[in-house]
């Protein structure tokens, strides 16, 4: 993280942090001093003054602890706000002021630098109003993460204004809280920059892209939340990858029914199975969308989705078909079909087949088609089926009496 000062102030930190530390003998009046900020929301350029200077009294508010170049160099707002009015003012005077947080987030970065300063009491002061939130801002964020981030942040530079070059490091030393600094200074001689490291800081390896070859997920490896969004789609996204025998399917089968179909009045189960099928079909193929109306559902009456089975009572994939065409010239097409990739090339689509061309008549197999639907045609001796063929046919040769069915 880098900032950037005037020379002299940068001058002033580098003395300042030259000098012994303070004994932290005035806590009890900061903590009061905190309190009073927390209460107000709201903290006068005096106030945060008495405070850095009641934590570390090399802050003072002419060099190093300058509140204004401060706010300046970590970019802390400054605003307009008002001592509540009385129910018979007409006017009020506005005070500049800094918020609360912004203040923590001043303490967090005073001690980052290696200054004698404790942000803890402030920041578990304003925490328990954070919790509930679900959108924070940047020193909301530094308040979040204070406990988990202290003394091991990433190295921080603090360069004076002038632009000038770091050439030469001339004086490398250790705060007594653990905080390393070095000064850099240009060809010239002069002061250019401070370098602090944090006593626990870790160089972490950035985090890789990865590809999960099981579910095809990419995330970073390294990144804790990335992990756990991976850890939580796999496991969703195995539901259809590694099908299991499904329980509805199994009661259905027990109950004599048929539960392949699936139609626009079908229970919601059986979209959400249609829906995860189509997704995994738009995902493998890279398509830009989902073609099967929700999770909920599909409003399309001339829907006609298959769910496939194998001999566990196991969905391992779906196609779906639709009506296309305005009447008298309509027909049927196979708009997409996805197997789960451990239960393809087992002749699951060659034994529904001649059950679709019976149900459906000459129906049409939608372009594009994949290398695999491409041969499976071929084999089946029914490659003028295929999209582009079957349109330049269409016209003159389609049978006009084309199923339709009001039941799945
Ligand atoms: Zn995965």
């Amino acid at each position: 993280m880098a900032y950037c000062t005037s020379s002299q102030h940068l001058q002033a930190l580098v003395d300042a942090l030259a000098r012994p530390a303070p004994p932290g003998s005035r806590g009890a009046i900061a903590a009061k001093q905190t309190r009073r900020i927390v209460e107000q929301g709201w903290a006068t350029s005096a106030a945060i003054e008495d405070l850095l200077l009641l934590m570390d009294r090399r802050l003072d508010p002419y060099g190093a602890g300058s509140v204004d170049v401060l706010s300046a160099l970590f970019d802390l707002p400054w605003r307009s706000v008002a001592y509540r009015p009385s129910r018979l003012a007409i006017d009020v005077v506005l005070h500049q002021a800094m918020a609360a947080s912004d203040v923590a987030q001043l303490l967090i970065h005073l001690e980052a630098c290696g200054f004698a300063v404790d942000p803890a009491p402030m920041v578990d002061a304003l925490m328990p109003g954070l919790r509930q939130r679900q959108m924070l801002d940047a020193s909301e964020l530094s308040i979040l993460w204070f406990e988990r981030w202290r003394h091991k942040a990433t190295p921080m530079a603090i360069r004076a204004d002038n632009r000038a070059v770091p050439a030469e490091l001339r004086k490398r030393g250790t705060t007594p809280s653990g905080y390393r600094i070095e000064t850099w200074h240009c060809i010239d001689g002069n002061l250019v920059e401070l370098r602090i490291r944090a006593p626990r800081y870790r160089r972490r390896k950035p985090p890789v892209e990865t590809k999960c070859s099981v579910c095809g997920w990419t995330w970073f490896r390294g990144d804790p939340e990335s992990s756990q969004i991976h850890r939580r789609e796999h496991k969703a996204r195995m539901r259809y990858i590694d099908p299991q025998p499904h329980p509805r399917v199994l009661s259905a089968l027990e109950r004599g029914e048929a539960p392949s179909w699936v139609t626009s009045t079908s229970p919601p189960w059986k979209h959400r199975e249609m829906y995860d099928r189509a997704l995994a079909f738009k995902r493998e193929f890279g398509y830009s969308f989902v073609q099967w109306g929700s999770e909920l559902g599909d409003d399309d009456p001339n829907v006609q989705g298959f769910l496939f089975l194998d001999a566990r009572a196991a969905i391992i994939g779906a196609c779906a078909f639709r009506l296309r065409g305005d009447a008298p010239s309509q027909w049927w097409g196979l708009q997409w079909i996805w197997l789960s990739p451990k239960h393809r090339r087992n002749g699951h689509l060659g034994r529904q087949w001649e059950r679709f061309k019976a149900r459906f008549g000459r129906f049409e197999v939608e372009s594009p088609l994949s290398e695999a639907m491409a041969g499976f045609l071929a084999k089946q001796g029914d490659s003028r089926l295929a999209g582009e063929l079957f349109a330049a046919q269409a016209a003159s040769t389609l049978p006009h009496d084309v199923p339709r069915f009001t039941e799945g």
